[in-house]
C-alpha cells in the first residue's frame, strides 16, 4: 500500500534524530508539570518539519498540542514525558514521547491525502494519580474535534489491550500536638499515630475487598525527632478499582481508615486530592484490531496474555481519553524481563536497542492505523459521526 510505504520512508529519514530524542529526554529526567526540557525538544522536534504548535495550553506551561493536515478526520497521538522521583524514566515515558513524534511525523507525509489531520498532544504529568494532564486537557478542551486517540507504552512484553483500572490518590495531612516524648508525653497527640491506625484500619479491610482492587501508599512525613511527639505527619495513597464506579465505592472504605486514626489519637485529619481520578481504559476494539496487523507486519506479534487477561497492569489517564473518545493504549514490549516497570533496572532498559526497536515499530504500527482509520470506509465513518 503506497500511503504505508510513504509514511514508513518519511519515518525512516527521522529516525536517529527520534532515538537521539528518546535518549535525551531519558538522560534528563523531569517530574509531572515540570516537563520544561522535553516539552521544548518536542515542540522543536515538530515545529522543524512544518507542525503547527502551540506550547503552554490549557494554563499548563508543560503541555503542548502540535498540528499537521488539514483533513476532516483527526486523530491525536499523545504523548507522556514525565519520570518517576528517584528512578528516573522508569516508566519509560521517553519512549511514549519520540514513537507519538515519529507516529505523527510519518502520517503527516501523507495526510492531505487521506483527508486526515493528525495531532500529537503533549500531556503532562500522567504518573501523579490525580488530577494529571490528559484529565485537565480533556476539561479545558484540548482534545475538542478529535474523533480517535492513541499512543504506546513501553511494558515488559507486548500486549494489545492491556487491563488498565481505574485509580486515585489523595494525600493525607495529620495535626496533632507537641509534646516532650519522654517528660510530658501526655500533653501531646500524636499525629505519627494516626496513620499507624490507618494503616492497621487498611490492612484489616483488605479482607473485604476484591482481589483486583489495590491500595498503596507511603508516609511522606512521619515526624521530625523521637524525642518530640510528632504534630504534624502526612501520607500519599492511591486507591484503584477495576471501574470507576467502584472505585467511588472503595475510597470513602478507605478514607474513613484514616478518620479512624484521628478519631482514636485527637489528631485533625485532612484528606486533599482524590477528586479527579483516572478511568478504567476501554480499548476500542476496531482501532484494536487495526493496530494489531499493523504490528504484525512489521514482526511484532502479541504472545498469548495467559494470567494477564485478567491482571491489572496498571492505571492510565489515557483512560479517561478512552471515554470521551475511540481510544488504544497497546503496550509495546522493550524485552526488559526480569526488570519491569517503575523498577531503576527498567530505567536502564528504556534506551537499549529493544527500546529503541519498540519506538520505531510503535510509530510505524500507529503511523499505518492512522492510515487505516482514514481509508477504511466503516470505521472512518463511525469515528466522524462521533461527536
Ligand atoms: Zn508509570
Ligand atoms: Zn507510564
Amino acid at each position: 500500500m503506497e500511503s504505508k510505504a510513504a509514511a514508513r520512508e518519511r519515518f525512516d529519514s527521522a529516525r536517529d534524530e527520534l532515538i537521539a530524542l528518546s535518549h535525551r529526554i531519558h538522560a534528563n529526567p523531569e517530574l509531572g508539570f515540570e516537563e520544561e526540557k522535553a516539552s521544548t525538544w518536542l515542540c522543536e522536534s515538530l515545529d522543524s518539519v512544518g507542525f503547527t504548535v502551540e506550547k503552554g495550553i490549557c494554563d499548563l506551561p508543560t503541555a503542548f498540542r502540535a498540528r499537521a493536515g488539514s483533513g476532516p478526520l483527526h486523530i491525536a497521538i499523545c504523548a507522556e514525558y514525565d519520570c518517576l522521583p528517584d528512578i528516573g524514566h522508569a516508566c519509560g515515558h521517553n519512549i511514549i514521547a519520540a514513537s507519538a513524534v515519529g507516529a505523527a511525523v510519518a502520517t503527516a507525509k501523507v495526510a492531505d491525502d487521506l483527508g486526515l489531520t493528525i495531532s500529537v498532544i503533549g500531556t503532562p504529568a500522567e504518573e501523579v494519580g490525580n488530577a494529571s494532564g490528559k484529565i485537565l486537557m480533556l476539561e479545558r478542551g484540548a482534545f475538542d474535534g478529535v474523533h480517535a486517540a492513541m499512543m504506546v507504552h513501553p511494558a515488559p512484553f507486548d500486549m494489545l489491550r492491556a487491563k488498565l483500572i481505574a485509580a486515585s490518590m489523595f494525600e493525607v495531612h495529620c495535626t496533632g500536638k507537641e509534646a516532650h516524648a519522654a517528660a510530658f508525653p501526655e500533653l501531646g497527640i500524636n499525629a505519627a499515630d494516626a496513620l499507624t491506625i490507618a494503616q492497621t484500619a487498611i490492612g484489616l479491610l483488605r479482607q473485604h475487598i476484591l482481589s483486583s482492587d489495590r491500595i498503596h501508599g507511603i508516609i511522606t512525613n512521619g515526624g521530625a525527632a523521637p524525642n518530640v511527639i510528632p504534630a504534624h505527619t502526612s501520607a500519599k495513597y492511591v486507591v484503584r478499582s477495576e471501574t470507576l464506579d467502584r472505585l467511588a465505592e472503595l475510597r470513602p472504605r478507605v478514607y474513613r481508615c484514616f478518620e479512624a486514626g484521628g478519631l482514636a489519637t485527637g489528631a485533625t485529619v485532612e484528606i486533599i486530592g482524590g477528586d479527579k481520578p483516572y478511568a478504567e481504559m476501554n480499548h476500542d476494539e476496531d482501532i484494536a484490531a487495526l493496530y494489531r496487523k499493523n504490528s504484525e507486519d512489521l514482526g511484532r506479534p502479541f504472545p498469548k496474555m495467559g494470567e494477564w487477561e485478567s491482571r491489572p497492569t496498571g492505571s492510565t489517564d489515557m483512560g479517561n481519553v478512552s471515554r470521551a473518545m475511540p481510544s488504544i493504549h497497546p503496550m509495546i514490549g522493550i524485552n526488559s524481563l526480569p526488570a519491569a516497570n517503575h523498577q531503576p533496572e527498567f530505567t536502564a532498559h528504556c534506551i537499549t536497542p529493544d527500546a529503541d526497536k519498540a519506538l520505531i515499530d510503535g510509530a510505524i504500527a500507529m503511523a499505518w492505523t492512522c492510515i487505516d482509520l482514514a481509508t477504511h470506509p466503516a470505521v472512518r465513518d463511525r469515528l466522524i459521526a462521533h461527536p
